[in-house]
């Protein structure tokens, strides 16, 4: 008997009808001869929700209780589904991520998990239970305090509990049938891809693909549990995450170009502000504090730009991109260093939003940067920052523009589907 591990995203357990539905899908795994473990996220929208809640009593919650409002979302949505699965005649328990053993640094809401621990677990599953454990969630190691593991962190306590429990493959059920060339939502021409690498889906989903959580990806790759990911509502079968973009030959799914063989998929990102620290001194030592101080503050940074400095003033401007929700803290500690530095001012703007195109055939292929860029211009689109990878090139755009450019790039790489049109069965979109 093997352990499945499945995932349920907020939009499949959106209301009692779906959680219902989903109830019935977890025993058919049951009933089939599997050990069941599940991971569910908070109900629809409920986490922007409880957000917005927390907002409105405090522009700048304590980060500790910000963690114990959201963990809430998941702990409604274990309880309901483990009522419905007892509904259907089979026996479920439902566990937080502290009770499931899912063990955290003590990063407020971006924990990353260091540990699990699945004691609680496999007793309940010894005991023939189903168990359903609330995602997006642990326990600080140290403080022994409740974390989260940023949005869309069920993912990640999915996988992280198949590689605990050595399941054989971890399964993502969203309100899409797998991983898209595009997300199907902007481009309804989007191609369902039938295999993507672990390399190509971190990139896609570190440049803002939310089908899934960059650390889930990461956790998969480390421990080589191959990602299923397909939709609750259809019986169709999805996107296989797995496999390294060094074993990859370039061979054309069927229908598609040789040019879809190169290209994985074209990544869009809203999520992001630029700082620019406008007059810094240039000289020894003064890029390294100012990243210092952010990396002090716990700022992830994604894309980082330098100025030649004016040779009349000797003084540059250092732009970089990091996430929205970090923007006040990155601006607090920065302003903390104008007086040492020297710098002269700080622009933060955040309008701007990233599009990437991701392939492992971009290594081998000449031109890319030139078609995509090419693409962007025809669009209108005017380019700002632009970074790339091995796999991998970004730049950023005006916010409003990000449609029009994830479009057209998707057209010229010829991408686009010629029969069905990628359906999306749920979720706000939010
Ligand atoms: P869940 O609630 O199941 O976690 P999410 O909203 O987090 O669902 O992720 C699914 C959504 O990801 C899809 O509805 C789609 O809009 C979006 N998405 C973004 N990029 C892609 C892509 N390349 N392929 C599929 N879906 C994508
Ligand atoms: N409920 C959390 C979120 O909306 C976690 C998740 O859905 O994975 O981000
Ligand atoms: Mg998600």
């Amino acid at each position: 008997m093997g352990i499945v591990v499945q995932k349920y995203g907020g939009s499949s357990v959106a209301d009692p009808a779906a959680i219902k539905r989903v109830a019935r899908r977890i025993v058919q795994a049951k009933k089939a001869g599997n050990d069941v473990v599940v991971a569910v996220s908070a109900m629809g929208d409920t986490t922007d929700e409880l957000l917005d809640k927390a907002r409105a009593v405090s522009p700048l919650p304590p980060a500790r209780e910000l963690d114990m409002l959201l963990t809430a979302g998941e702990r409604i949505s274990m309880a309901l589904v483990a009522m419905a699965i007892s509904d259907l005649g089979f026996s479920a328990r439902s566990f937080t991520g502290s009770q499931a053993g899912v063990i955290t640094d003590s990063v407020h809401g971006k924990a990353k998990i260091i540990d699990v621990t699945p004691g609680r677990i496999q007793e309940a599953i010894a005991d023939g239970h189903i168990v359903i454990v609330a995602g997006f969630q642990g326990v600080s190691q140290d403080t022994k305090e409740i974390t989260t593991l940023g949005r869309g962190g069920t993912d990640t306590t999915a996988v992280a509990l198949a590689a605990a429990l050595k399941a054989d493959v971890c399964e993502i059920y969203t309100d899409v049938d797998g991983v898209f060339t595009a997300d199907p939502r902007i481009v309804p021409a989007a191609r369902k891809l039938d295999t993507v690498t672990y390399e190509e889906m971190l990139e896609l989903a570190a440049c803002g693909a939310k089908i899934l959580h960059l650390r889930c990806v990461e956790y998969a790759r480390r421990y080589d549990i191959p990602i299923h990911v397909r939709s609750s509502f259809s019986q169709l079968t999805g996107t296989l995450v797995r496999g390294s973009i060094d074993d990859l030959t370039h061979q054309p799914q069927e229908g598609s170009s040789m040019e879809a063989a190169i290209i994985a998929g074209v990544a869009h990102d809203r999520s992001e502000a630029k700082i620019t620290v406008v007059g810094v001194p240039d000289k020894v030592g003064e890029a390294a504090r100012i990243f210092t101080a952010l990396a002090e503050a716990q700022i992830n940074l994604d894309m980082i730009v330098q100025n030649v400095s004016a040779a009349a003033t000797n003084l540059t401007d250092i732009s970089f991109t990091l996430p929205r929700t970090d923007g006040q803290t990155a601006m607090t500690a920065l302003a903390g260093l104008q007086a040492t530095i020297g710098f002269e001012s700080l622009l933060y703007d955040d309008k701007i939003g990233k599009v990437s195109l991701i392939g492992a055939g971009m290594r081998s292929h000449p031109g890319v940067t030139a078609k995509f860029f090419s693409a962007i211009a025809d669009a209108g689109v005017n380019l700002g920052m632009i970074s790339t990878s091995e796999i991998r090139i970004s730049v950023v755009v005006d916010e409003a523009d990000v449609d029009a450019a994830v479009a057209a790039t998707h057209t010229a790489f010829d991408l686009d589907a010629t029969e069905v049109e990628a359906v999306v069965y749920g979720g706000s979109g939010r």
